[in-house]
């Protein structure tokens, strides 16, 4: 391997050690960080999200409320419990785990969340906000990447960013903050032709698809900066990324590891959402 590792799990280690002290202040100052989240239905995988989200909040010193409702809930309770969430001063980021049960429109529930609490970044005022230039919150798991970017020092004003996946939750952001930042900017997506041929352009690739390996070393420029997004379960229950890393870490100058890199990132981000949201109510009050 020639590439330098971005590890996620050092640097979320280095910014929650950061969260946790600025938390410990806030509370202090009687502004303990509050993060309510809510969890609708058993799905496993979300479970286990946000046990790890409520987990993170308790150590970096936040108050954690964590709300589940069964999966037959009507979607007026969902609502009803978002108002009071709304209306509970004690509670700065509130976090609907998705998905939602097939029978509730996850768009009417997110436009519930006060666009001040939305931790998230996915409200459609926070989205504009953040095309427009000037972001409120911005959703997670690009806010980490863009962590992680700035921790290589490679200069992304005038960089060409390739961004592959364009979902809400992490292309189009992704894409949104790259060019904040300066970079030129490809977001590319299932019918995009040639991807080998933007892939080889970027000095900056993030991939956001969802399937194990579709990058290898031969799609990468030589000491560009690899950010792996994805995550896969392989039948024999291991985790890979949607950069094959093996080949691509021969290439690439930078690049993050799956399990280790963006995942740990996602979260820190929602803890520094939160205390974000706590300075806000404190500078408007
Ligand atoms: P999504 O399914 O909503 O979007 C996938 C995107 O990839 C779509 O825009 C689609 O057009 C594009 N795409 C599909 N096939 C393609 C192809 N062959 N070439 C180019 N583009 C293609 O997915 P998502 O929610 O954005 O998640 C993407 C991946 O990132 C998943 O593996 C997910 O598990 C992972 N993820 C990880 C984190 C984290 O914290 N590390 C957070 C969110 C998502």
């Amino acid at each position: 391997m020639s590439a330098q590792l971005i590890s996620g799990n050092s640097l979320a280690a280095t910014i929650r050690e950061q969260i946790a002290s600025r938390a410990a202040e806030l509370t202090a100052l009687g502004h303990q960080p509050g993060l309510a989240v809510v969890l609708v239905g058993e799905d496993p995988a979300s479970q286990v999200y946000v046990r790890n989200k409520v987990a993170a909040c308790q150590k970096a010193g936040f108050k954690s409320d964590m709300h589940r409702l069964p999966a037959d809930s009507t979607q007026a309770t969902l609502l009803a419990l978002i108002e009071q969430l709304n209306n509970d001063t004690t509670i700065h980021g509130i976090l609907v785990q998705l998905p939602l049960p097939a029978h509730m429109d996850s768009h009417a529930v997110i436009e519930a969340i006060a666009a001040d609490k939305d931790v998230d970044g996915f409200h459609v005022s926070n989205a504009g906000l953040l095309m427009t230039g000037k972001p409120l919150f911005r959703p997670c798991t690009p806010y980490g990447v863009m962590k992680m970017l700035e921790l290589t020092g490679v200069p992304l004003r005038g960089a060409e960013a390739v961004v592959i996946g364009a979902s809400n939750i992490v292309g189009k952001p992704q894409a949104m903050m790259l060019l904040q930042e300066g970079a030129t900017v490809t977001l590319c997506n299932s019918k995009t032709r040639d991807l080998k041929a933007h892939c080889q352009r970027a000095d900056i690739l993030v991939v956001a698809v969802g399937r194990p390996n579709m990058i290898t070393g031969d799609m990468i420029k030589p000491g560009a900066v690899i950010i792996d997004v994805g995550i896969n379960r392989l039948p024999d229950g291991t985790l890979c990324g949607d950069v094959d890393f093996e080949s691509a870490s021969q290439v690439a100058g930078w690049i993050t590891p799956v399990p280790g890199g963006v995942g740990p990132m996602t979260i820190t981000m929602l803890l520094q959402n939160t205390i974000e949201a706590v300075e806000r109510t404190i500078a408007n009050h």
